[in-house]
């Protein structure tokens, strides 16, 4: 790869407008990755401008629906022989460890695949009107020019999940990655231009959020935008978006309860309660943050989950044996500190961590840190932090569990453990969330939607709702019984 990552607009590489270069920098080592392009305004406009007309006047080149799904099936075998090279260029700008990071990216083909397969299967319906003469039926039409927005936690596995969906159903994107992650964004591009797919089709501009990210949803000829990333940016940019008329979907921040009853399989809940939080170094919309435990089991699971969170290994995240990395940045690890002082400001017990460790060149590795006796209205338990911090809640009955659970501005995932069948599903039924697990915690695939309740957002990504999100109906009003002196026969 390059050192200057150039952006890929209309099947070409291009330099940023405004001739500009920022790097982007290695969260282990403190050393420059690559120089990421500043975009400006003007590349906003020819990416637009080009995916419009591949929509609207090329009409994706004019193929047919089984057409396009073959250029998801080629881009999914290309991508397949790139993942481990994409998986590398993402942990030396996010830090991740290598390990899960690959795994993400072995399944991103299947992505592509099942979207490929859903690509000539959209379908409308035919009505009966309630008058007379008609034949009226729906269209599923492709919504335009999709901008996909992402985060630098898992650059393109979050860029999949939108891609797929908005080209199997006939859409053109404009992608912004973050600018700290904008490698593996580009080297996807490399595998586009390699299928051929035609131009303008998927086009890739980096650049600051404030600048390009904002001069893309603001653009007047978007006609849907697919946002991942924080509350707060995401606030902004549903308005922004909302000013321009142009609709959003939000994939935004969590606190999710993960809640263990006493007749639990405590040995699997302590473990998937250790890798909800602790994994990725809580850098994890859906991580654990807030593990609610029944005042049975607290004197058992607290020691016992503080003995795994000693053994976790920290290192380097390209060593395949390492299970927890650095956070991505110094700002990262300020405010992870600040979340630390103010849990103890605020009361709770800290039992575990709470401090920087001193791996890597970098200085951004913290502890796994955990604390007792959160009061669920503490910032603590209701703020997402983003880091490696456990708010560990007691509760005595099903009813406080649902209260605590729902008591928070965020509704993007839950967990629960229990073996009670009936409890599991009553719970399912009270905890608004958008994916709840029970008797594990975090899985996800292309088959089965995601997406927020409250300020976790809107929109769902994955399965065949995934793909609505990027479709619009057209509805057909034929009049069959019209005489030609222009009233009904
Ligand atoms: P962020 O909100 O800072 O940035 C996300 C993206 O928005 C980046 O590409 C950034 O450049 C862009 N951006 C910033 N300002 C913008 C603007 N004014 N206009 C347009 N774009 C702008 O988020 P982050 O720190 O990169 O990621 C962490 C956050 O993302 C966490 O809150 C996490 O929970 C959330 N997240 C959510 C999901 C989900 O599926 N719900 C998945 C991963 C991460």
């Amino acid at each position: 790869m390059r050192e200057e990552l150039q952006m890929y607009v209309n099947g070409e590489y291009r330099d940023p407008g405004s001739d500009e270069w920022f790097p982007s920098v290695n969260p282990y080592t403190g050393e420059e990755v690559v120089k990421v392009g500043r975009g400006t305004a003007d590349i906003v406009n020819e990416a637009v401008s080009a995916a419009h007309k591949a929509v609207f006047e090329d009409h994706w080149g004019g193929l047919t629906p089984t057409e396009r799904g073959q250029y998801l099936l080629d881009l999914a075998d290309e991508l397949e022989s790139r993942a481990k090279k994409h998986a590398e260029l993402e942990v030396r700008e996010n830090g991740k460890p290598i390990s899960g990071v690959l795994n993400q990216h072995r399944s991103i083909p299947d992505w592509f695949r099942y979207y490929a397969g859903l690509a000539d299967k959209v379908q409308g319906d035919t009505i009966e009107p309630s008058q007379e003469g008609m034949h009226v039926y729906t269209k599923p039409a492709p919504v335009g020019v999709v901008a996909a927005i992402t985060p630098w936690n898992s650059p393109l596995m979050l860029a999949t999940w939108k891609l797929a969906p908005a080209l199997a159903a006939g859409n053109a994107v404009v992608l912004k990655p973050d600018e700290h992650t904008s490698a593996s964004t580009i080297a996807f591009a490399e595998a586009v231009d390699e299928v051929g797919f035609p131009n303008g089709v998927v086009n890739v501009v980096t650049g600051l959020g404030e600048e390009v990210g904002s001069q893309l949803v603001s653009h007047d000829r978007v006609d849907k935008v697919s946002f991942t990333g924080g509350t707060n940016t995401g606030s902004y940019v549903a308005k922004q978006a909302a000013e321009a008329l142009t609709p959003s979907m939000m994939e935004l921040g969590g606190k999710s309860p993960h809640l263990v009853f006493p007749d639990a399989d405590l040995d699997s809940a302590i473990e998937d309660a250790l890798w909800g939080i602790f994994g990725a170094s809580g850098q994890s919309c859906s991580a654990g943050s807030r593990l609610l435990l029944h005042e049975d089991i607290v004197d058992e699971f607290v020691p016992r989950l503080i003995e795994h969170a000693r053994d976790i290994q920290m290192g380097d995240p390209l060593d395949p044996s390492t299970e927890m990395g650095p956070l991505a940045s110094k700002e990262q690890v300020e405010r992870v500190r600040r979340y630390v002082k103010t849990g103890n400001e605020e009361g709770a017990t800290l039992v575990y961590g709470g401090e920087t460790t001193s791996e890597g060149q970098s200085n951004l590795f913290f502890e796994p840190t955990i604390f007792t006796d959160v009061d669920n209205g503490s910032r603590l338990a209701q703020e997402e932090i983003f880091g490696p911090v456990l708010a560990i809640i007691k509760f005595s009955s099903e009813e406080e569990a649902v209260k605590l659970s729902n008591d928070v501005d965020f509704g993007l995932a839950a967990g629960l453990w229990t073996e009670n069948i009936r409890r599991a599903h009553r719970m399912a039924d009270q905890i608004r969330a958008g994916r709840i697990w029970i008797n594990h915690y975090k899985n996800s695939d292309y088959t089965a939607p995601q997406g927020g309740f409250k300020s976790s957002g809107w929109g769902r990504e994955n399965g065949i709702e995934g793909l609505k999100e990027f479709l619009a109906t057209k509805t057909v009003w034929l009049a069959t019984d019209r005489n030609e002196e222009g009233g009904n026969r």
